[in-house]
C-alpha cells in the first residue's frame, strides 16, 4: 500500500494498513524483521551512493534498512507527512533533526515549557554550533510574534507539554512561523497522530518520542521525525553521520505498538479523563490539568486542535513537591517511574525527575508549581486507579 492509498484512510486503519501489506511478491502478514546489517550491492545501490542517497536502497543498515521502512512508511502516513525517518531514542531525533535544519548563524524559538531533556540539550547543542536560542511561553501569541527575527530558522513546541499540558495552537504559530520565514516543528509525543496530526494543521516536521505511546509497551526506548521530503534529506544525513539509527528488533516492536495505538489511545483518553474529574473533586488536590477539563486555560480551544484529550493529565497536591512525593511512595497499583504512555499507570513528580536540573525560578516560570504530580494514564479499570489514588492521597 503506497503511502498516498494509506492517507486515505482513517488514523485507526492507517495503524493497521499504513505502510505495509502483504502482497503476492512480500506474502508474510507482518512484515519480517530483516536483521542483516549489510545488503549485496547492485547497480541501483551504487547509483544512489554515488548520488549521496544512501537511503534509498538498503546497502548499510546505519543508513537504511526494510525494516526501518516498513515502519518509518506507516510513521509517515499517520502524521500525514512525505516521509519519516526513526531513531533510537527521542533524543537521537532531536540532535539529529536540530542538526540538520539548524546551522550557525540562525535563532531557533522554542516553548519555555518542554521537556527537561529537550531544553538542556538546546541550552547546551545549540549555542555550541552557533545557534541564538530563546524560550517564550507559546500559549501567548503576541510574545511569540515579537520574538520572531528575520534569523528564526525553526520554532519549536509540543502539542501538548510535559509535564503542564498547556496546548500549542499549531495553525497560528505555523502561520506566525511562516511570515518569518521560519519552520514550525511540533514534539508530538503527548498528542500522538490520533489526537492531534500538526502537519494537517500547519506544521512542516513533526517528532515524536516513540518510547511512549507510538510504541505503547513501556519496552523500547525509540524516536520519529517525520516531515517534507526535503527536510528528512537533511535529516538523514546526520542520523547517518551521528549514528542515532534505530535497530531492526526495536523498528518490529515499534510497528507492532502502532497497530494497536489507536485502540490504546482512545482508552487512555477515557481513563484520564475520569480519573481527571474524580481528581477535581478531591480536597487534597489544588488544581487538575487535563485537556477534558473545562477549567484547563485552553479549553475553548480543545476542540479545534485536538479529536481526544489524551492520557497524560498532571495535578498539584496541597503541600507541595514533599506532599507530592509521599503521595507516590504511597501508590500500590500505579508505577512510580520515569517515561509515559505505555499500557500501565505511571506517576512521578517532575521536580524530582523529568525537571530536576531545572532550578525552582525556572520551574515555577515554566508553570511547573510545587506539588505537581504526572499521571501517565494506563489501560486499567479507572476505578481501581481512583481507589489507589484515593488511598494514597
Ligand atoms: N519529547 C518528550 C515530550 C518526552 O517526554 C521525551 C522523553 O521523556 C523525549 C522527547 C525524549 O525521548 P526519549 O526518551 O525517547 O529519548
Amino acid at each position: 500500500m503506497t503511502r498516498r492509498d494509506s492517507q486515505a484512510l482513517r488514523p485507526r486503519s492507517v495503524c493497521v494498513h499504513g505502510g505495509y501489506r502483504a502482497s503476492a511478491r512480500e506474502p508474510a502478514v507482518v512484515a519480517p524483521i530483516v536483521r542483516s546489517s549489510t545488503f549485496l550491492m547492485d547497480d541501483a545501490g551504487y547509483a544512489a551512493r554515488a548520488a549521496g542517497r544512501s537511503g534509498d536502497v538498503a546497502t548499510y543498515s546505519r543508513e537504511t534498512n526494510p525494516s526501518l521502512e516498513v515502519v518509518e512508511a506507516r510513521l509517515a502516513a499517520l502524521d500525514g507527512a512525505e516521509a519519516g525517518l526513526v531513531f533510537a531514542s527521542g533524543m537521537a531525533a532531536l540532535s539529529s533533526l536540530f542538526m540538520g535544519l539548524a546551522a550557525t548563524g540562525d535563532h531557533v524559538l522554542a516553548s519555555h515549557c518542554l521537556y527537561g531533556g529537550t531544553g538542556a540539550l538546546f541550552g547546551r547543542l545549540l549555542p555550541r554550533i552557533g545557534v541564538a536560542y530563546d524560550a517564550v511561553d507559546i500559549t501567548d501569541l503576541e510574545t511569540v510574534r515579537r520574538a520572531l527575527r528575520p534569523e528564526t530558522r525553526i520554532v519549536f513546541c509540543e502539542s501538548l507539554s510535559n509535564p503542564n499540558l498547556a496546548l500549542a495552537d499549531v495553525p497560528a504559530l505555523a502561520e506566525l512561523a511562516h511570515e518569518a520565514g521560519a519552520l514550525l516543528v511540533v514534539d508530538a509525543t503527548f498528542a500522538t497522530p490520533i489526537a492531534q496530526r500538526p502537519i494537517e494543521l500547519g506544521a512542516d516536521v513533526v517528532l515524536h518520542s516513540a518510547s511512549k505511546y507510538l510504541g505503547g509497551h513501556s519496552d523500547l526506548i525509540a524516536g520519529v521525525v517525520t516531515g517534507t521530503a526535503s527536510a528528512m534529506d537533511e535529516v538523514h544525513w546526520w542520523r547517518t553521520r551521528n549514528g542515532g539509527c534505530m535497530d531492526p528488533g526495536a523498528a518490529y516492536l515499534l510497528d507492532r505498538g502502532l497497530r494497536t495505538l489507536a485502540l490504546r489511545f482512545e482508552a487512555q483518553s477515557a481513563g484520564a479523563s475520569r480519573v481527571a474529574a474524580w481528581l477535581e473533586s478531591h480536597p487534597k488536590v489544588e488544581r487538575v490539568l487535563h485537556p477534558s477539563l473545562p477549567s484547563h486555560p485552553q479549553f475553548a480551544d480543545v476542540e479545534r486542535l485536538l479529536d481526544w484529550p489524551g492520557g497524560m493529565l498532571s495535578f498539584i497536591v496541597r503541600g507541595g513537591d514533599a506532599a507530592g512525593m509521599a503521595c507516590l511512595r504511597r501508590l500500590k497499583l500505579i508505577l512510580e517511574a520515569p517515561s509515559l504512555g505505555g499500557v500501565e499507570t505511571i506517576a512521578s513528580v517532575p521536580s524530582h525527575m523529568s525537571h530536576v536540573h531545572v532550578s525552582a525560578e525556572e520551574r515555577a516560570a515554566m508553570g511547573i508549581p510545587p506539588g505537581l504530580v504526572r499521571l501517565s494514564v494506563g489501560i486499567e479499570d479507572p476505578d481501581d486507579l481512583i481507589e489507589d489514588l484515593e488511598q494514597a492521597l
